[in-house]
């Protein structure tokens, strides 16, 4: 099939450049508005499965991503005294281990590869006006520019000015009580490929697992009944790190008194540590 037709996707991430294959395999002309200036390959592992797993196969990038995996064994929990007490390895029921493991970015470079030769990304630009009109959506940009599409496919992430543009009325997030934190350290040798999962006291639950040959990302989940306490001050948000990652010693000699020590080092995250826009939970209704 070929038609003329173009469509705006709007958000160059995941769904977006996903959603930007498939359309330019069906014949549209298809144009994705990115808002950050550059490719953003910021995040943390991505554990693709189910049908996630499908899509990628039908799109061909199965390779793609296997050449990037992050070799990720399984998940193995401990208690907070760092006693192992639970393996779960790839493929069991429970663990977070899929066959398809990458990080983020990879995952984005790989989708964005995959796309850019046919699809026309216009970087560090958003749509500021959209109107529905007998000939299409016409759009206009940050930069004054106004254009037609025939559709407008919104892919902006959580954080999505387009979606508060359009449904300003549904859209809503809802503190559920929990921060998250993701961010990355500096890989050991003694770092395996597992991922090693902590349920510490009070509700706080860490997770180490392998990033790439430099670096150990970090999961921190710790339960907070206020929230935005930290504001945009990267300093604060560390700040509120500090005490969820200081874990009781172990015994053993396993990851837990190694984490302790590393996750207290807060100078040890890395500058562009993506705590920022993780920190909070919400849903979308
Ligand atoms: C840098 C980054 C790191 C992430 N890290 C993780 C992670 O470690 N673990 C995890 O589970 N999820 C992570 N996410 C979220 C995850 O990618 C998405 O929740 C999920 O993959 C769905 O993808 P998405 O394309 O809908 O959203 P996203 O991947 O969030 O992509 C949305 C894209 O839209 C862009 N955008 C936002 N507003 C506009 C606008 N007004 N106009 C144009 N473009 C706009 C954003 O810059 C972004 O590139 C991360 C997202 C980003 C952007």
């Amino acid at each position: 099939m070929k038609t003329d037709k173009k469509i705006l996707i709007c958000g160059g991430g995941i769904a977006g450049p996903a959603c930007a294959y498939w359309l330019h395999r069906y014949g549209y002309s298809v144009v994705i508005a990115e808002k950050a200036t550059s490719f953003r390959d910021g995040g943390q592992n991505v554990d693709i499965k189910g049908a996630g797993q499908q899509v990628i196969k039908m799109m061909g990038l199965a390779e793609a991503i296997e050449a990037r995996n992050t070799l990720e064994q399984g998940q193995k929990y401990l208690d907070a005294a760092g006693k192992l007490v639970a393996t779960f390895p790839k493929g069991a029921l429970g663990t977070l281990t899929s066959d398809f493991e990458i990080l983020r970015g990879d995952f984005a470079r790989v989708l964005f590869d995959a796309t850019k030769d046919n699809c026309e990304y216009r970087m560090g630009t958003f749509v500021t006006h959209l109107e529905d009109k007998d000939t299409g959506m016409v759009a206009t940009f940050a930069n004054g520019d106004v254009e037609a599409f025939e559709l407008v496919i919104c892919a902006e992430g959580m954080s999505s000015s387009l979606r508060k543009l359009v449904l300003a009325e549904q859209t809503r997030f809802r503190y559920l009580g929990a921060n998250m934190a993701f961010f990355k350290i500096p890989r050991r040798p003694e770092d395996d490929n597992w991922a090693w999962t902590v349920n510490s006291v009070g509700g706080t639950f860490i997770t180490l697992r392998p990033g790439n040959d430099t670096e150990t990302t970090v999961l921190i989940t710790f339960l907070r009944k206020d929230h935005d306490i930290a504001g945009e001050n990267t300093a604060a948000r560390k700040e509120l790190l500090i005490v969820p990652c200081r874990l009781p010693a172990s015994s053993t000699g396993s990851p837990p008194v190694s984490w302790s020590k590393r996750l207290t080092k807060m100078e040890q995250l890395s500058p562009t540590a993506h705590i920022a826009p993780r920190v909070r939970t919400a849903t979308v209704h």
